[in-house]
């Protein structure tokens, strides 16, 4: 299927193809000085206090996080006692754990409950009379796993396009979502028109109440919020949950500098807040530590990445779409992705991984899509613009069996090789901007011969399907993500085989 025979293509068809590489539109409105934050709580008691859902996360064998938000009823003086509940059945007939816990507004009025999940499938609050929605709950499995089924998801932008996406996810039933980032993006209110089906709600967050009014409205989506509550999500964050492109403490904007470690530290306190997530609460002056090892049996070994927090800045002015051979900066040994820590962490859980496969869950494209005989990097922000740490990286990976990466951030699907070591399914973005010309996916293929295959024009998620002997990957694709009705319907399908450890197209 994949083109192999030399083909000449002219820079115009080059452009073409690698333009549909790069998103994260550098150019943006600056910032805008915020108005006050509408209050949820001020004067009333809300009629509906939990209007953001419910959620689940990082599950092991024993326990869940589940998570809610609260509109805090008046009066409230900072502190709310919840109620929750976990249960076998959904009408919680069968209770099988249930407490108190306090939400605080110096948390968002947040809770993230780690309950004990024996024998329970649901989970909800209640707040007085108030009963949240239920969601479904699971402990991971352990010992002798035989099937484990996964979704990946990333990239909700809010403004163009509608989640039918999750829809679909929560027909299919995984037993775990796996977010790869953008959550929410950062950018102020765009009128409808165009692209932008429906507006963010006010100028781009700089702080604390910014961020969390963000959250507040991806999460008012009535699609997400089923997902959310369709089975436990392991999440992590790209750049959108703080700013484009950023790299540790480097803005985007060197302007920006001075305000951004607080803009920063900000964005990571309401991503935690809106997370049901294990991690520990982000505190000043520490390294919040998203990554995490995740053991299902002796099935898989997952590996959560932070490819944002301790990465260097961008290589070559982090230009786009620059067909210059990439300037010396980016052949630096000393450069990093995910900083000593964090790289040393994952080479240790390499040589430990005993699970059938080792899974990564992380940001950008490890692929390589340099393009042939010119080396020119055609996205500085991916693995490209960091070669040695990912020489490094799969260098340390090739300690296991069989690995697998899933990524997001790139708004395509695409299938890689990792020569020698493994596959990278990279999923595309659940509603943000790509490329939506179909003929860009014909134009940007024979480009790159690391890849298995690609698709640009389409919104959607991955259901990967694993067992000891197979790796099935079936790309979901949006018929109109402009629809919050659409159909959606499988792009194409990928197994691993197991013998040569490439990706093959199975339908
Ligand atoms: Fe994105
Ligand atoms: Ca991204």
């Amino acid at each position: 299927m994949r083109q192999t025979e030399r083909v000449t293509w002219t820079r115009r068809d080059v452009l073409v193809g690698a333009a549909a590489l790069v998103v994260a539109p550098r150019a943006r409105p600056r910032a805008q000085p915020r108005p006050r934050p509408r209050a949820a709580a001020e004067g009333a008691v809300p009629t509906d206090p939990f209007p953001w859902g419910v959620a689940s996360g990082d599950p092991d064998a024993t326990s869940v996080v589940v998570w809610t938000r609260v509109s805090p009823p008046a009066g409230s003086e900072g502190a709310v006692v919840l109620t929750w509940e976990l249960a076998a059945d959904e009408r919680f007939e069968e209770r099988t754990a249930s407490g108190d816990v306090e939400v605080t507004a110096a948390d968002g009025y947040t809770a993230h409950v780690v309950a004990p999940v024996d024998g329970a499938r649901w989970y909800r609050f209640r707040l007085g009379e108030a009963v949240s929605p239920a969601g479904r709950c699971a402990p991971l499995p352990t010992g002798e796993v035989h099937t484990w089924k996964i979704a990946t998801a990333s990239c909700q932008h809010y403004e163009t396009g509608y989640y039918a996406s999750y829809r679909d996810l929560v027909e299919w039933g995984p037993d775990a979502v796996v977010f790869l980032g953008d959550f929410i993006y950062e950018g102020a209110a765009r009128p409808v028109g165009g692209e932008v089906l429906r507006s963010h709600d006010g100028p781009e967050p700089v702080d604390l109440d910014g961020y969390r009014g963000r959250y507040a409205q991806y999460l008012s989506d009535p699609q997400l919020q089923a997902a959310r509550a369709a089975c436990p999500w392991f999440v992590i964050w790209d750049d959108h949950e703080v700013e484009n492109n950023y790299a540790g403490l480097v803005p985007q904007d060197p302007a920006e500098s001075a305000a951004f470690p607080a803009r920063r530290a900000a964005a990571y306190q309401a991503w935690w807040e809106h997370t049901p997530t294990r991690i520990a609460r982000p505190a000043e002056g520490t390294p919040t530590i998203l990554s995490r090892h995740v053991g299902v049996g002796d099935l898989v070994d997952l590996l959560l990445l932070d490819g944002r927090q301790f990465r260097d800045d961008q290589a070559c002015g982090d230009v786009a779409l620059s067909f210059d051979p990439p300037c010396p900066e980016v052949a630096d040994p000393a450069r990093t992705m995910l900083g000593a820590e964090q790289e040393a962490w994952l080479a240790n859980r390499f040589a430990a991984a005993s699970a059938r496969w080792t899974v990564l869950g992380q940001q950008t494209v490890l692929t390589d899509i340099t393009l042939p005989d010119s080396g020119v990097v055609l996205n500085y922000d991916q693995w490209d613009g960091y070669p040695a740490a990912r020489q490094r990286l799969l260098e340390a990976a090739s300690a296991t069996e069989r690995l697998v990466v899933l990524t997001g951030d790139i708004h395509l699907a695409g299938v890689g090789r990792l020569p020698g070591v493994g596959v990278e399914f990279v999923t595309t973005s659940i509603s943000s901007t790509g490329n939506i010309d179909p003929a860009a996916t014909d134009a940007v293929r024979p480009l790159l011969p690391a890849i298995v295959d690609i698709e640009l024009a389409h919104r959607g998620y991955t259901r990967h399907t694993i067992t000891p002997d197979r790796w099935t990957a079936e790309y979901r694709a949006v018929d109109d993500v402009a629809a919050a009705d659409s159909p959606v319907s499988t792009w194409r399908t990928f197994t691993i085989d197991p013998d040569t450890r490439d990706a093959v197209a199975a339908g």
